[in-house]
């Protein structure tokens, strides 16, 4: 008799989800996590009364997760206090040019003509086309199972409808935003969101670039922090009989005749489960804790084809004074082909940059008890920086990249900044390896071209491990907070429907 009829191993959000919707549904579910909090890269951490958002800083295109509470027999009313982060963007060009988007399409309408007026007409088209386009994917391309090929055409089968968008599908973001906007200062506004898939706009897939749009359905922080998301999900399981360990590091996955019977702990301790549902990275999951030795040689050469996704430096700031920011975020921004050129030049060797750009995250605008009174929280994420840094290494350059970043938002964005720092904290890449075990410091699980998207990312049902099944940015539909809840949900029901 195992121990457990479901073990979940990583409490990020995909894990939760997936191990509370599946305690709702009358299972015995562990879930297993080797940090001492949970929400793994959506998570917040305490320092001196400041409360430092460890990655993600908003979340947008809520659907999923109102799904995944009504599996929990709730609402998202009544388990997060969410306010909407309006305006969504203060943006700074690389002229200097500032302006804010707000959420209202209208609204936004009204700034463009003033910014890009050559754009003006080009915007109320596009935000009606994208919004057609994320209604239809939200259920369709975000919420479906992409185990098969079969899954992936029976898409387009039950949902016509996506033929339309099909020039979608076979661009690049770039393209996309080409297409639409001819000025310099519109594809500013829309190309540096190819980064929250983790690649520049010329590799990032045209489906994306509906995120120019989709942050103006709605941006969202709650209330005490981005944790409140995961803890709400861990509360809803726990009601169902769940348990949630933290500080229990899995080791490996015990696998006989090519099917998962539990895991054993750093220290040796085995527990026993019929399914597994792995939340981690996918090449960890399969490379180290299930070992190459238990999969066909097909899968060893797949999960070898992957790349972890890119890492961010990212650095906490405590301040004492009132930042001159207009919105929850602010965006140093550059041209889009200055991102590519980033992307190779930069980023690709291995290189520090000299010329930054960078995303400024202001969570005490939307919830100032964050933060002491008087007191402000500011997190800058940086540049995409490097896991490996030719000549050196991030333990060595860490005090003066802090010290640079200061700088630069100081006079770019944020004046007087570096005469207000009171506490700083920061989460180099090789840092972010350390605390969550993300491969290379990968922020997204793995790289998200066209080629590992979809049908062609780790299935959520393991080809070659029965009883495997996976949550997480790491399989469809990839990274970010929405998606991993989907991909909880889907992890799920497939436990559900084979097991
Ligand atoms: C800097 C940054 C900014 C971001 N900004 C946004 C944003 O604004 N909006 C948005 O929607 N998304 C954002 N994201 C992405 C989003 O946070 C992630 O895609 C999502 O939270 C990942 O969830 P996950 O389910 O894949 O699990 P993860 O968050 O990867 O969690 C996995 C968990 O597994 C644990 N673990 C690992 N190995 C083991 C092991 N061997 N045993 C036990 N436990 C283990 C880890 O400690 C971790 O808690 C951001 C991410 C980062 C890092």
């Amino acid at each position: 008799m195992a121990d457990y009829d479901i073990i979940v191993i990583g409490a990020g959000l995909g894990g939760l989800t997936s191990g509370a919707i599946s305690a709702a549904r009358g299972r015995k579910v562990l879930i297993l996590e080797q940090s001492d909090l949970v929400g793994g890269c959506c998570s917040t951490f305490e320092k001196e009364g400041f409360h430092f958002d460890i990655g993600a800083s908003v979340v947008e295109v809520i659907g999923s997760l109102e799904k995944a509470f009504s599996f929990l027999g709730t609402s998202m009313d009544k388990e997060l206090d969410l306010s909407p982060c309006d305006p969504i963007y203060d943006y700074i060009l690389k002229d200097g040019t500032r302006f804010q988007f707000p959420i209202s399409s209208e609204g936004t309408a009204e700034v463009i003509k003033k910014v890009a007026p050559e754009d003006a007409a080009a915007w109320p088209a596009f935000a009606a086309y994208m919004k057609d386009f994320l209604e239809l994917a939200g259920d369709s391309v975000l919420g479906s199972p992409m185990v098969t090929m079969r899954d992936f055409a029976g898409l387009f089968v039950k949902y016509p409808a996506l033929l339309k968008y099909r020039e979608l599908f076979t661009s690049s973001y770039e393209d996309v935003i080409k297409k639409w906007f001819k000025t310099s200062a519109m594809q500013q506004t829309a190309a540096y969101q190819s980064f929250y898939l983790g690649l520049p706009p010329e590799l990032c897939g045209g489906v994306y670039a509906m995120l120019g749009y989709s942050e103006h359905e709605g941006s969202y922080y709650p209330h005490g922090g981005m944790i409140q998301i995961p803890l709400a999900y861990k509360r809803c399981g726990e009601k169902y009989g769940m348990e949630v360990r933290t500080g229990q590091r899995v080791d490996r996955v015990i696998v006989r005749n090519r099917t998962a019977e539990g895991v054993i702990l750093s220290d040796g301790t085995a527990i026993t489960a019929p399914v597994v549902i792995s939340n981690i990275n996918a090449m960890t999951l399969y490379l180290k804790l299930i070992g190459e030795e238990n999969l066909p040689w097909l899968a060893r050469v797949g999960i070898k084809s992957y790349e972890p996704s890119m890492s961010v430096p990212m650095i906490f700031l405590g301040v004492d004074y009132e930042p001159e920011l207009h919105a929850h975020h602010a965006l140093i921004s550059r041209p889009l082909e200055e991102l590519d050129d980033y992307w190779w030049n930069i980023y690709k060797k291995n290189k520090l940059p000299d010329d930054m750009f960078s995303l400024i995250c202001w969570p005490t605008e939307s919830d100032p008890s964050l933060a002491p009174v008087g007191h402000h929280v500011v997190n800058l994420i940086m540049t995409p920086g490097p896991y490996r840094l030719e000549g050196t290494t991030w333990d060595r350059e860490k005090e003066a990249y802090i010290e640079k970043s200061i700088d630069f938002v100081t006079s770019h964005a944020m004046p007087g900044l570096k005469d207000h720092v009171k506490v700083v904290e920061m989460c180099t890449p090789v840092d972010y390896e350390r605390r969550l075990l993300n491969p290379e410091g990968a922020i997204y699980g793995l790289q998200q071209e066209t080629t590992a998207s979809m049908v062609f990312r780790p299935a959520a049902k393991s080809k070659s491990i029965k009883g495997l099944y996976l949550s997480g940015a790491s399989t469809h539909p990839g990274g970010g907070v929405p998606a991993v809840v989907s991909s909880g949900i889907i992890a799920a029901d497939l436990v559900q429907k084979y097991e």
